[in-house]
C-alpha cells in the first residue's frame, strides 16, 4: 500500500454520489445498516484557536455540513485559554453545539504537565505527543476530577450533555482508562478505535487519519500517510478524519485534507459519533 503514491488511481468517478450524500444527510429515517460513515473532527477547539477553527470549518464545509463537524474542545489549552462562560467565544461554542453537532471533553489543558516515572514513559511523552499528552501521566483521581470539571464548564456554556471525552494526543493511561467509565462518558475515542468505556464495546476499529505540521519531517510524512492510507479508509466501514489548528499554517496539509474528504465523500455518508451505538 505503501507503493501506491500516485494520484491516478484514486479517481473513482461515481458521479453525483457526493452530490446525493450533502443533499440528503441521514435523518435517523431510513436504514444505515449497509451505509459507510464519515467523521470528521476539529481538534484543540478554544477561544486560542478560534481563528484557525473558523478556517477548517470553512473547508470542511465544502463538503461536510457543519453539524456533522464534532469539536473537540479543550478547557484550558495550556492553562493559557480558559474557556469562560459568558464569554462570546462560549457563545459560539453554544451556537455550534445547538446545530447538534458532536461536543467532546479534549482534556483540560491538553498539555503533559505531569512528570513521568521511568524512561520510557518519558520518551514516550515527550517524543510521540511533544509534551501534549496530558492523560498519560495522569491518575485516577487527577484524571476523574478534570473529565468532571471539563464536562460540567462545556455542558454549562453548550446546554447539552457532551458526545463523550478524546484525550489529547489520544493518550489514555491506566488512571485515565478507567475514569473515563467512572465520569460516565458515552464514547471515548484513540487513534485505533471508538469505544464505550461503561461496557469497553468497541464501535469502530481502524486509524483515524490525522496531520501533523509541527515539522518539515512530520508534515511531509502525514502527507505520505494520508495518500497511503486513501483505500484503507475508503473500503473502511466507518472512516474517521481529525484536523487541528496548526494545520492551517501549512496549504499543504489543507489541501491534502480537502482531497482526503472529499475522496470519502463519494463512498461515505457524514455522519454524528454519537449516532454509532444506534
Ligand atoms: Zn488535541
Amino acid at each position: 500500500m505503501a507503493g501506491r503514491m500516485g494520484g491516478g488511481s484514486t479517481k473513482r468517478t461515481e458521479s453525483g454520489a457526493g452530490l446525493t450524500a450533502h443533499a440528503a444527510p441521514e435523518t435517523g429515517q431510513r436504514s444505515l445498516a449497509g451505509t459507510k460513515r464519515l467523521l470528521v473532527s476539529i481538534h484543540d477547539v478554544g477561544p486560542r484557536s478560534e481563528g484557525a477553527v473558523d478556517r477548517l470549518r470553512d473547508l470542511l464545509s465544502r463538503h461536510v455540513p457543519e453539524d456533522r463537524q464534532a469539536l473537540l474542545v479543550v478547557p484550558d489549552h495550556w492553562a493559557e485559554a480558559p474557556l469562560v462562560p459568558g464569554s462570546p467565544f462560549a457563545a459560539r461554542l453554544r451556537g455550534w453545539a445547538e446545530t447538534g453537532a458532536d461536543i467532546f471533553v479534549h482534556g483540560w489543558f491538553h498539555k503533559d504537565l505531569a512528570t513521568h516515572d521511568g524512561f520510557g514513559a518519558r520518551l514516550k511523552a515527550q517524543h510521540m505527543t511533544a509534551g501534549e499528552g496530558e492523560f498519560l501521566g495522569l491518575d485516577h483521581s487527577t484524571a476523574l476530577d478534570r473529565m468532571e470539571r471539563g464536562r460540567a464548564l462545556i455542558e454549562g456554556i453548550t446546554g447539552r450533555a457532551v458526545t463523550g471525552f478524546i484525550a489529547p494526543a489520544w493518550l489514555y493511561g491506566d488512571g485515565a482508562k478507567q475514569a473515563l467509565g467512572d465520569a460516565g462518558f458515552a464514547l471515548a475515542e484513540d487513534h485505533w478505535k471508538v469505544w464505550q468505556p461503561a461496557s469497553g464495546r468497541v464501535l469502530v476499529r481502524g486509524p483515524v487519519l490525522t496531520w501533523a505540521s509541527r515539522s518539515r519531517a512530520r508534515i511531509a510524512s502525514s502527507l505520505f500517510a494520508a495518500r497511503a492510507l486513501a483505500p484503507v479508509l475508503s473500503a473502511s466501514k466507518v472512516a474517521r478524519i481529525g484536523v487541528h489548528p496548526g494545520d492551517v499554517g501549512v496549504p499543504a496539509i489543507l489541501a491534502s485534507i480537502d482531497r482526503s474528504v472529499g475522496r470519502l465523500m463519494r463512498s461515505h455518508v457524514p455522519s454524528r459519533y454519537r449516532d454509532l451505538a444506534a
